[in-house]
């Protein structure tokens, strides 16, 4: 069977060039850089190997970059949906996010999720399987390729839950980190997780400086029950525990992210709850107006929105309520593979 370049890391990939190949070291550096940074996917375009290097690359090994299946474009702001077709047909999505001074893309981890959180549809849909490094890293390279642009931000908040994926998702990052590959900036990149305990503590001991986010979405366990039934195994309290955990380790604030639901969880007493239990964490507070489509919740007005912003600001914690984007495609991870899963 042929190998994925993009599922190995720089020093496989060095192993592989030398050890296997027999070729010299530096074209290691060169292939590389052909698929990192020239989004070159085919062995016969790399043009500074020669064309017998090129034809035994191409029996040994392959650059699988998943397939575009379909696109989506927000006409109010350019929010755009990708469907990936992955090389066994199954379908995961991810977003491309247009922001003043940069290009952010929110990133699949695994292929549909098991959590079933009611507000996401993925959830809904169900999990397959775990998506690897190089599934994972050919979102973003097939997508630089499609907008001829590079990416400057990388948030894993699109399908499944990256810590559930936990090798894969962490082999991804340094991928996407290593100056001799991707050569994105750690800061610029966010796992963004339901709240998977013992692993939050582990990435604590990363040597990489992401950041992390948190899906809280409620601050006690009988309101977070009802939405996430995660907290039956890890419930708030363990979730928080372990936020402190990896902040005494790695110094990073957190951010906090709760999705703002008319009627369930977006009173001022909720306000003062959560900054209750965010008390000795450093932390910053998104508020995201729940996606009505898959759920049926209704959002808050903006009223109640930045009322509930304003009590969290009081207690001296950064908070924003975080601007829709892509609402016209409904650009909440789940909707667009949705339409293919009937
Ligand atoms: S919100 Fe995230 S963790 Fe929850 S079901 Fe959807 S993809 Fe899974």
């Amino acid at each position: 069977m042929k190998k994925n370049l993009l599922d190995m890391d720089y020093q496989e990939l060095n192993y592989f060039i030398t050890e296997e190949m027999g070729f010299q070291k530096f074209r290691t550096s060169q292939i590389a850089d052909w698929i990192y940074q020239k989004h070159i996917f085919t062995f016969d375009e790399m043009t500074n190997l020669s064309i017998d290097q090129r034809a035994s690359l191409k029996e040994k090994a392959e650059i699988f970059l998943p397939e575009i299946f379909d696109i989506q474009k927000s006409r109010i702001d350019d929010t755009t949906k990708f469907l990936f077709k992955l090389n066994d047909g199954n379908l995961v999505e991810s977003v491309i996010l247009y922001y003043p001074n940069r290009i952010a893309a929110c990133i699949s981890s695994q292929v549909g999720c098991a959590l079933k959180c009611s507000f996401c549809n993925t959830g809904k849909l169900g999990f397959t399987r775990d998506m690897s490094s190089g599934e994972i890293v050919g979102q973003v390279l097939a997508m630089e390729k499609y907008l001829n642009s590079n990416i400057n931000n990388i948030v894993y908040m699109g399908m499944g839950e990256p810590l559930l994926n936990y090798k894969n998702v962490i082999k991804s990052i340094y991928n996407l980190n290593d100056k001799k590959m991707k050569n994105l900036g750690a800061r610029h990149i966010t796992i963004s997780t339901s709240g998977i305990a013992d692993k939050i503590e582990e990435l604590g001991n990363l040597n990489i400086e992401i950041r992390l986010s948190v899906s809280l979405h409620a601050s006690t366990n009988i309101q977070r029950d009802k939405i996430m039934p995660i907290n039956s195994k890890y419930p708030v309290e363990q979730v928080l525990q372990a936020c402190k955990t990896y902040q005494d380790r790695s110094n990073k604030r957190v951010t906090f992210e709760y999705i703002a639901i008319k009627g369930f969880n977006d009173s001022a007493d909720d306000a003062e709850n959560l900054a209750n239990v965010l008390s000795g964490i450093k932390s910053m507070v998104n508020i995201i107006p729940v996606n009505p489509n898959p759920s049926g919740y209704e959002r808050p007005s903006k009223r109640f929105l930045d009322a509930f912003a304003e009590i969290l600001r009081s207690r001296g914690i950064d908070t924003v309520v975080r601007a829709e984007k892509g609402t016209d495609i409904d650009a909440a991870c789940g909707q667009l593979k949705g339409k293919y899963s009937k």
